[in-house]
């Protein structure tokens, strides 16, 4: 089904009016992330390695209106964490259809079926379950047997009772091309979901596998295989013509972190949703106050190797706007697998990564009576606990 013509017209028109604003730099999506628990514990997942006090925060229904309102955007994915883990999940649905913002509602699915009943099929609604791949492999991937049953199952009774459905597949090194391009053919022709969201899986520096991360060059090639094999398939992929043909090496971006600004339990997250340098109070204090030139590939050592759609895909939707007859050629051959990639950004230049991850969690968990799994999780990093941590620990910049 793709993406909703009453979507497509909102948006062009929100992207319309920021252009004659003369803005330039304005939100396309919110990433508003109402937690960060899980009921999974996927070995290259970077969202869930808090102490229980983090864990157990929750945005209020009223912080996740306040935070659609403050920010503006036309379209908020909700991602976290399992964001179906939240009681008020329902409520925060309803009330941003209520504003018509178009919600793309992020799940592993496992609890999918019995929380069904607290929506309601709409145009401003899609699912995104995260799928990657055929069952031996997301299995693998979210380290939970049973996992890709349980998700296919979910997708098919959401579809039957109306819902739009995408999928949200993100790939790592030494995935098997063929097997990839067989299970997109699949999900678009047999279980006929919406929209497909590809994503290069990005190195966050705690995810527990660092193994298996792609660099720019293998994230590259790799699409290009794999498009190579979608030729004439028709599959469904939800990302603009210039974001796919970006991701196969063809067009050279910058990243454009605010056009997916991040708002979770701790506040508005700079840069990105990916990487945690600080956090603003309000929408308007991150946009004003954030140094957005010293992040992005070829700037900062953790962005070297990301490609990922909430730095990037902006910068396509952009260049579509500035570009529109280039974006059309792209859309109607595809994007293009074969001869000499666009230039790499320089990455010599890149300042070095800060290590700022704990230091987020001593703030947080001041004056917090630890749990027995708290303690845990500074012995297991080899940090002193909470109120013994030295003046200027190992968390300082390195
Ligand atoms: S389902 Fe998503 S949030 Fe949960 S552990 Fe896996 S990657 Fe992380
Ligand atoms: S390149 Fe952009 S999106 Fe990627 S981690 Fe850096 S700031 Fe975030």
């Amino acid at each position: 089904m793709g993406v909703p013509f009453i979507q497509k017209f909102r948006v062009g028109a929100y992207l319309m009016k920021q252009r004659l604003k003369g803005n330039k730099r304005f939100p396309l999506v919110l990433m508003l992330e109402p937690l960060f628990r899980c009921n999974l514990a996927c070995a290259g997942c970077g969202k869930i390695d808090y102490p229980d006090h983090i864990l157990n925060k929750r945005l209020t229904v009223q912080e996740c209106i306040d935070a659609v309102e403050e920010c503006g955007a036309p379209m908020v994915a909700i991602p976290g964490g399992e964001p179906l883990l939240h009681k008020e999940i329902g409520e925060i649905v309803r009330e941003l259809v209520k504003r018509k913002k178009f919600i793309s509602l992020c799940t592993n699915a496992l609890i999918l079926e019995k929380k069904l009943d607290l929506f309601e099929p709409s145009p401003y609604l899609t699912f995104t379950v995260h799928l990657d791949g055929d069952r031996e492999h997301h299995d693998k991937m979210v380290c939970q047997e049973g996992g890709y049953d349980i998700a296919v199952a979910a997708i098919k009774l959401a579809k039957s009772k109306g819902f739009r459905v995408n999928i949200n597949t993100t790939m790592f090194d030494g995935i098997d091309v063929p097997r990839m391009a067989d299970f997109f053919t699949f999900v678009t022709h047999e279980l006929k979901v919406d929209g497909i969201n590809a994503s290069p899986g990005y190195a966050y520096e705690r995810a527990p596998d660092q193994q298996h991360f792609l660099s720019r060059q293998k994230t590259k090639q790799l699409f290009r295989d794999i498009f190579k094999r979608g030729k004439g398939k028709k599959w469904n992929l939800n990302h603009s013509s210039l974001f796919l043909d970006f991701l196969a090496g063809n067009q050279e971006y910058h990243c454009t972190p605010w056009s997916m600004p991040a708002r979770n339990p701790f506040g508005w997250q700079r840069p990105c949703y990916l990487v945690g340098e600080g956090y603003a109070k309000t929408f308007r204090e991150l946009m004003e106050t954030t140094d957005w030139d010293s992040y992005g590939t070829g700037k900062y050592e953790k962005c070297a190797n990301c490609m990922v759609h909430c730095g990037y895909e902006g910068s396509a939707v952009e260049d579509t706007f500035k570009r529109p007859l280039k974006a059309l050629a792209v859309h109607l051959r595809g994007p293009r697998t074969d001869g000499p990639m666009a230039p790499e950004l320089d990455l010599t230049k890149a300042r070095p990564a800060a290590r700022l991850h704990e230091r987020h969690v001593y703030e947080a968990m001041k004056d917090v009576p630890l749990t027995a799994r708290d303690k845990r999780w500074f012995e297991s990093k080899d940090l002193p606990l909470p109120g013994n941590e030295p003046k200027a620990p190992r968390v300082a910049a390195e």
